[in-house]
């Protein structure tokens, strides 16, 4: 197949690609013909698109092209993106990567989607996961998993694995995820890409088939920094559709990037990173202590901090998110969306007949992962066991919020302006390599799910590669609706590390 526009050097972003369509230099139906022709040759090979919408978005293309000066101030004018198929886009396809949703087609749109389309950015496609975001790998997809551009024995990350793929193998300039625990993040990492998580409240829900409402946040994965901040520009700001966005005004995150972190504050967790608890990889650990020598480079002051409660984040987590799945994924049963499993009258064996629809729908419509979610969040939630399990891990999730207010603090705390620590212990792991191992899994989530537990904003950019050649990611958490820092910081790490926009090499393709 055709090499990506710039080649392994890095492909073109979405800042140059509005740019150009802008000026028009391009016309934005030959910017999206480009990635529809690479979609439809490529996606065999990484499974990243669970749906293309060629026809319509080549209409959009021309529509644009008709009216470029009425429209040239739109941000994201003429930039294909790809949409994670958890995030409902009208009369398309929208199933969560689930048997239960299949052939569902929501009758309205996601306040993300609209906002994205609005700004002149072009929905592709829609982008493969864990069965409704629940996973690392996108192993747990009723469409097979997503593969890794680096490696296609190896995993993209998940649960948004589809979304980093799509961006890391050039298929689309821009993905939208969605993040729960570290799905935005994981994959970003694994794939050598940026991945943002805003804070809670940030951007819209409205539209996001919800896995833990207390917890999830959409955000883009992207190249590059910069595009990282075009896009949060789209999406953030308050929707009358979701109460939990917040009226906070949106900066203007571009012109927060200036290439250096002179005066900034960057805390380090070392009794966690070093403990062994956390069960680091020496090439990750390698690779985070170059990001960090980066950042001290471009101006950053380095100071050592504690976070005590943070071993606990992934017991909390594994508490909280079920038991809000196991509330949320209650509404598919058959009746109102998608699979149904019908029953005969006289077949409901001493049960109603609805019943025996509801459970014989759930059985055949979910996959493994979700039915264990589920019975864990039930039980944690019931009648005896709520003291000892949900309520005691709600007072967990407060005290590890409390050691990022104290880190944070510039009176009684350290006064960080950001906590930087690996994305993941690991590199991108082998496909089947913790399928049967739930709680291997789950324990990759070590670094990313507190973010999700306090709302605060996280980043990831790439951090260098191990010595096999895979991408390690560095993340960043920030202050809450201070995403302006952690873009910036995350800018200034991009242009110190080596070899932040060397894209997989295609060349095998
Ligand atoms: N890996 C985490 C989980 O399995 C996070 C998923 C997510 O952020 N959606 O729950």
């Amino acid at each position: 197949m055709k090499p990506a526009a710039a080649g392994s050097a890095g492909a073109e972003t979405a800042t140059s690609i509005r740019d150009a369509v802008r000026t028009g230099r391009r016309s934005a139906v030959d910017v999206c013909g480009h990635y529809l022709d690479r979609i439809a040759e490529g996606n065999g090979r990484w499974n990243a698109l669970t749906a293309v919408f060629r026809d319509e978005a080549l209409t959009r293309a021309a529509e644009i092209d008709r009216r470029r000066n009425e429209w040239r101030d739109r941000p994201l004018l003429g930039v294909p993106i790809t949409i994670k198929d958890v995030i409902c886009t009208r009369g398309q396809p929208t199933t969560a990567a689930s048997r239960i949703l299949a052939g569902f087609r929501p009758p309205y749109e996601a306040t993300v989607a609209t906002r994205l389309r609005e700004a002149g950015a072009i929905v592709v496609g829609k982008t493969n996961c864990d069965e409704f975001a629940m996973g690392s790998s996108t192993e747990h997809s009723a469409y097979g998993p997503s593969r890794n551009p680096w490696d296609r024995e190896r995993t993209p990350g998940g649960s948004s694995g589809g979304a980093a793929a799509s961006v890391a193998a050039a298929l689309a300039p821009v993905a939208i995820g969605s993040d729960t625990g570290g799905s935005i993040r994981q994959p970003a990492a694994f794939c050598g890409i940026v991945g943002l998580k805003p804070t809670y409240g940030r951007v819209s829900r409205y539209g996001l088939l919800a896995f833990a409402s207390s917890l999830d946040q959409i955000g883009p994965l992207t190249q590059t920094v910069r595009d990282a901040a075009l896009v949060l520009g789209v999406l953030a700001g308050r929707d009358p559709r979701d109460a939990t966005s917040v009226e906070a005004p949106v900066d203007d995150y571009t012109a927060a990037l200036t290439g250096e972190a002179t005066g900034l504050r960057v805390g380090v967790p070392r009794a966690l990173l070093e403990s062994g608890d956390a069960g680091i990889d020496d090439e990750v650990l390698a690779a985070f202590r170059q990001a960090l020598d980066a950042m001290q480079a471009a101006g950053a002051t380095l100071v050592d901090i504690d976070l005590p409660h943070a071993e606990y984040a992934v017991p909390v987590y594994y508490l909280v998110a079920p038991a809000e799945a196991s509330s949320n994924l209650a509404r598919y049963d058959g009746v109102r969306y998608g699979a149904r499993c019908g029953v005969a009258d006289d077949e409901a064996n001493g049960g109603s007949p609805i019943s025996t629809m509801y459970d014989r729908t759930r059985d055949a419509g979910f996959g493994p992962e979700v039915k264990r979610r589920i019975m864990l969040g039930t039980y944690a939630l019931s009648a005896g066991y709520y003291d000892a399990y949900y309520r005691r891990a709600q007072r967990v999730r407060s005290l590890i919020r409390r050691d990022y207010d104290i880190a944070f603090d510039e009176a009684g705390g350290s006064g960080v302006d950001a906590v930087a620590m690996p994305t993941t212990p690991s590199p991108a792991f082998r496909l089947g390599e913790h399928l049967q191992e739930p709680l291997a899994m789950y324990l990759g989530d070590v670094f990313t799910v507190s973010a999700n537990l306090t709302g605060l904003p996280a980043i990831s950019v790439p951090a260098g590669f191990t010595g096999e050649g895979l991408p390690v990611g560095l993340q960043l958490v920030g202050r809450a609706f201070d995403e302006a820092t952690l873009l910036r910081l995350g800018d200034a790490c991009e242009s110190t590390v080596a070899g932040s926009r060397r894209r997989p090499d295609r060349a095998g393709e």
